[in-house]
């Protein structure tokens, strides 16, 4: 007979309870005055809603990390820097600094932050008349990291690293590109990658 008033009794409340969205924002100090009141009363009643206060309240702690903004403000963003290599004329030969000339001269090789970056131009043998790039990243963790190549604002193509670090675009036509390469903590960015 307890045992069945107690169920009663849980039945009864549950009518009156706020939904888990309505507790939820209440918790989160979202609701507006006159919504939050009659919560407030519930709860000091309430068993049920207490308890799942105290749950969203335990996860939202474990969860904190991944909620803070802050979690976007601790991507480090680099600028890749072209560094030239032996052979290759220096800047202020006429040359833009940052075109590409097919892979007799080697790869291109940038620095950004920890990372580097080989970049190497090659007809693509699949595409008669189109060029691919083999990039390289070393120097970051390059579990979900993200490799992408774009004209203006849009992605041309975007592809994934290998655990090795390696990427590959292919069937590009020639024209100015930016590459962009996205992982959890890190961003690099070559600005002006001209593809000839
Ligand atoms: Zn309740």
């Amino acid at each position: 007979m307890a045992q069945f008033e107690d169920s009663f009794k849980a039945a009864l409340y549950r009518i009156t309870c706020p939904d888990s969205a309505t507790l939820g924002n209440f918790h989160l100090g979202l609701l507006p005055d006159e919504a939050a009141a009659p919560i407030t009363k519930h709860l000091t009643i309430c068993p049920h809603c207490t308890q799942e206060i105290a749950q969203l309240e335990a996860f939202l702690a474990e969860t904190a990390v991944s909620l803070q903004p802050s979690a976007a403000e601790r991507i480090k963003v680099w600028i890749a820097k072209r560094i030239t290599t032996q052979g290759e004329a220096r800047d202020g030969l006429g040359t833009p600094a940052f075109a590409l000339r097919g892979s007799d001269n080697g790869p291109l090789m940038y620095e950004a932050g920890d990372a580097q970056l080989s970049l190497e131009v090659q007809d693509d043998p699949e595409h008669p008349g189109r060029k691919s790039i083999l990039g390289l990243v070393l120097g970051i963790e390059t579990a979900q990291v993200e490799a992408k190549l774009l004209r203006g604002d849009v992605v041309e193509t975007a592809v994934t690293l290998d655990d090795l670090g390696n990427f590959t675009f292919t069937n590009l036509a020639a024209g100015s590109y930016q590459l962009v390469v996205v992982g959890p903590t890190t961003e690099i960015h070559i600005p002006e990658l001209t593809i000839k």
